[in-house]
């Protein structure tokens, strides 16, 4: 039942956290929200920029501000590109643990490596609390806070491509914000279930887009 909803989260979850994104109020556009969280890393956002490339494909990648720093010429190409860019703070930290003044610094660090392009966040392992988001949206400067509507989970070892896929197959709608991850660990189930998604998508009429101004106006 857990595992169902951080695949799609239920409808309490999101009205805790009201200004959050989660999913576009639009139900009536066909299309989606692709995300990439932990990148960037050479040895797969390369691929997954080229891969978006070739669908057309607009995305929001949310960046580990350590990456940007060691792959800094990978995070100019994807604001290059044209996607969004998110902070995802700068050492991965979960709030939980880390506690709010440690937290608060790392994303401001992360914030610092994006050269301030970041005007979204999304919290590691989605540690977040409402108080926590209000104070990162109202002094931390971001638009917003961005969630998900779909996490097909391909960071999880135990699971194939196909049942990746199968995931987002099960629970994509229009408007919807899916969790991909450009790291190593996401491997060959990410990229699997990346192209699996754009085929099926695309041939249901779907377009791919970042997530920007024009995806909040309706809320
Ligand atoms: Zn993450």
């Amino acid at each position: 039942m857990w595992r169902d909803w951080v695949v799609q989260p239920p409808q309490f979850v999101r009205w805790l956290f009201p200004h959050s994104f989660w999913r576009s109020a639009d139900h009536k556009r066909k299309r989606v929200f692709i995300t990439f969280d932990d990148g960037p890393v050479p040895e797969q956002t390369p691929w997954v920029l080229d891969t978006l490339d070739h669908y057309g494909a607009k995305a929001t990648f949310f960046c580990v501000g350590d990456n940007v720093r060691k792959h800094h010429d990978i995070f100019e190409e994807i604001v290059r590109r044209g996607h969004a860019v998110g902070n995802h703070t700068f050492n991965h930290l979960p709030l939980f643990k880390a506690g709010w003044r440690t937290y608060a610094a790392n994303v401001e660090l992360c914030d610092a490596a994006e050269g301030g392009k970041a005007r979204l966040f999304r919290a590691p392992h989605g540690h977040m609390t409402p108080w926590h988001a209000w104070r990162l949206t109202r002094s931390g400067g971001f638009d917003r806070i961005v969630f998900w509507d779909v996490m097909p989970k391909d960071y999880d070892n135990r699971l194939s491509g196909e049942k990746v896929l199968e995931n987002v197959r099960r629970h994509v709608r229009p408007g919807s914000v899916i969790v991909f991850h450009d790291s190593i660990k996401a491997g060959e189930r990410m990229r699997h279930a990346l192209v699996g998604t754009l085929e099926m998508l695309k041939d249901e009429g779907y377009s791919f887009e970042s997530i920007g101004d024009e995806a909040f106006r309706l809320r």
